[in-house]
């Protein structure tokens, strides 16, 4: 299997290389961000629970997301790999993502880190509420606790990947073609 963590701070591209990746890779893409937005969609207690989280630019628990991957992993068992895409955000998260996948016999290969200015990732992140209309996207103010909450809890989560010898930095800012053949190259090298 060949598992892969895309990580990076929010509007680095993430979501842009995941499903350029995938179909390259044949992986599949586990986005939490994604996850926590059908639950939203549907209505559930966990959607409305996170929510008002989201909206604030506040971590859901790590309980909740570890809870959604671990449904997700149990439910293609046959799949080639998966792209974990905004998880892990803690280190509580990265430590039962290796349980998760040490259970199935199975391991990250690699995590790739995308670096973008923060100027640059506000100005994204801005134009993708224009576009997406997503709300949390649309708040200058919600966006800065975003990027506040992801230097303080998700940053480190780096250096639990550098311990292992799988981190690998690429830069996020350029064409996206440029950024992809970048992650291509880490991937297979
Ligand atoms: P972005 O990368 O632009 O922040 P996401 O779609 O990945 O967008 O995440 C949106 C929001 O969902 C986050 O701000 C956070 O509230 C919540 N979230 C997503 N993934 C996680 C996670 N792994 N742990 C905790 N909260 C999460």
């Amino acid at each position: 299997m060949r598992n892969i963590v895309l990580f990076g701070p929010p509007g680095a591209g993430k979501g842009t290389q995941s499903s350029k990746l995938i179909s390259k890779y044949q992986l599949i893409h586990l986005s939490t961000g994604d996850l926590l937005r059908s639950e939203i969609s549907a209505g559930t207690a966990l959607g409305l629970e996170a929510k008002g989280l989201m909206d604030k630019g506040l971590l859901v628990p790590d309980e909740v997301v570890i809870g959604m991957i671990a449904a997700k992993l149990d439910a293609n068992t046959n799949a080639a790999g998966f792209i974990f895409d905004g998880f892990p955000r803690t280190h509580a998260q990265a430590a039962a993502l290796d349980a998760l996948l040490e259970e199935k016999h199975t391991n990250i290969q690699v995590m790739l880190s995308l670096e973008v200015s923060n100027e640059e990732l506000m100005k994204r992140l801005l134009l993708r509420g224009k576009d997406s209309g997503r709300a949390d996207d649309q708040n200058p103010e919600i966006i800065g606790k975003r990027i506040e909450e992801y230097n303080a809890k998700t940053k480190p989560v780096a250096a639990y990947y550098q311990a292992q010898g799988k981190l690998k930095n690429i830069p996020g800012m350029g064409s996206v073609d440029e950024i992809f053949d970048a992650l291509c190259i880490a991937i297979n090298g």
